[in-house]
């Protein structure tokens, strides 16, 4: 079989193929069901795949659609390690695999970026309890460019005057950090990280109770898309530079590992990001995280996809023939729909997996 076959053309094909594999390769099954529905008014779900004992001391957690409509990619390669007969396994005997497929199902269903609370996940998982949210005043300066107010050529092309100028004044990375670093000041805005967990970070607490309660040591490989070149993946560790996790990342991955606070990497160091969460969920583990960016189109391209993105959060369900256009554009920005695409995100993606088996079993 070729592994392109599992990447789906929809969230609910997506989970139909993962749900089907999981049975084949014999895997236990569990699922969380989410409130709302998808746009056929299908079922939306966190499927948790898990291969190998329930008491393992060494876990290898794969998450994918962190981010909704990047989805696609993650659930592939998910897919692909449940179906294909070589695809990397566990060796040891107490070595788990732990597949969390689709944690933001609508965003995935509705080929959003964020989840139905319009909240970026990937900057949810700060404390709320603490009540003290991070400014943003680059983003508070370009809140009215970034989403627009009203949806017409004009407006677009002024605020892309007023972006194109702070761009220039700072730089195009620190008007990127502005847009994307995270916000809790817009709700209605992009990167807006919300001031309350999110159903999909509760679900992520409970998964966390359910099946790693005995880890000792997992990696987490959390895929995502959006950076670098098309089908490229490059792994990112979000752990304090030169920690002792961070060098865990770079020893499972090698030198290609970035680490965005040490300023070597295609992303903004941001916050509140997954790999926190479950560390935050799971404290008991030794947790070694990589958000894997996969590349799809340039970076300004899939900003301004996000933008559009963020403008149809007052009306997700929206049916006009913007919205369906919007995402659409989400659906080609965050997913390389062809074979060659396919092709090189299995071979890097299993190829991680892999590495990450290889790596926890000498621990
Ligand atoms: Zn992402």
């Amino acid at each position: 079989m070729t592994p392109e076959v599992h990447f789906a053309a929809s969230y609910a094909d997506a989970r139909a193929r993962f749900l089907a594999a999981s049975l084949d390769a014999g895997a236990r099954v569990r699922r969380r069901i989410h409130p709302e529905r998808g746009p056929d008014g299908e079922t939306l779900a966190v499927d948790v795949a898990r291969l190998c004992p329930a008491n393992s001391r060494r876990v290898v957690v794969i998450v994918s659609a962190t981010h909704g409509a990047e989805g696609f990619c993650g659930s592939g390669v998910q897919t692909g390690l449940l179906a294909e007969r070589d695809a990397p396994r566990p060796h040891a005997p107490d070595t788990a695999l732990v597949l969390i497929h689709a944690i933001n199902p609508f965003g995935f269903a509705w080929l959003s970026r964020t989840t139905h609370e319009n909240v970026d996940l990937n900057r949810n998982f700060v404390d709320h309890r603490a009540g003290a949210w991070p400014a943003n005043p680059g983003y508070d300066e370009l809140a009215g460019a970034i989403v627009l107010a009203e949806w017409s050529d004009a407006a677009k092309a002024e605020a892309d005057r007023r972006l194109d100028a702070y761009g220039e004044a700072h730089s195009q990375f620190a008007l990127q950090g502005a847009i994307s670093i995270s916000q809790w000041s817009h709700p209605d805005g992009a990167f807006y990280g919300g001031r309350a967990a999110t159903w999909s970070l509760r679900a992520l607490e409970a998964i966390c109770c359910d099946e790693l309660a005995s880890a000792r040591h997992a990696v987490l490989l959390d895929f995502h898309t959006g950076l670098g070149p098309r089908g490229y993946g490059k792994p990112i560790s979000c752990h304090a530079p030169d920690s002792a996790a961070d060098r865990r990342a770079r020893e499972i991955l090698g030198s290609e590992v970035t680490n965005p606070a040490a300023g070597n990497s295609t992303s903004a160091a941001v916050m509140g990001t997954l790999d926190d969460g479950i560390a935050f969920a799971a404290p008991w583990a030794e947790w070694t995280s990589l958000a894997l960016e996969f590349g799809v189109v340039p970076v300004k391209d899939t900003l301004d996809a996000i933008r559009a993105d963020a403008w149809l959060a007052s009306d997700r369900k929206s049916t006009s023939h913007t919205a369906r256009a919007i995402r659409q554009r989400m659906r080609e920005t965050f997913y390389g729909d062809d074979a060659e695409w396919k092709a090189r995100v299995w071979a890097l993606g299993s190829d991680f997996a892999a590495r990450a088996f290889t790596a926890l079993e000498r621990l």
